[in-house]
């Protein structure tokens, strides 16, 4: 299974990744996003959230 992955040296904080799917991601310890649950959301919707986050700091990881 394809899991979203968060960079935390890449992540702003900026909170895109989490208004697209709340119950994937969350703002974690310093205002860097976490994954709380990778299977939260359909892939294409986590994929928007990929393709929205202005650091490029999420990825997918596994198959
Ligand atoms: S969209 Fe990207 S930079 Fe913004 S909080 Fe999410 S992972 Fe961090």
């Amino acid at each position: 299974m394809k899991v979203p992955v968060v960079d935390p040296d890449l992540c702003t904080g900026c909170g895109a990744c989490v208004d697209t799917c709340p119950d994937v991601f969350e703002m974690g310890e310093d205002d860097i996003a976490v994954v709380k649950n990778p299977s939260g959301a359909e892939e294409g919707e986590i994929q928007e959230a990929i393709d929205a986050c202005p650091a490029e700091a999420i990825g997918w990881s596994g198959q």
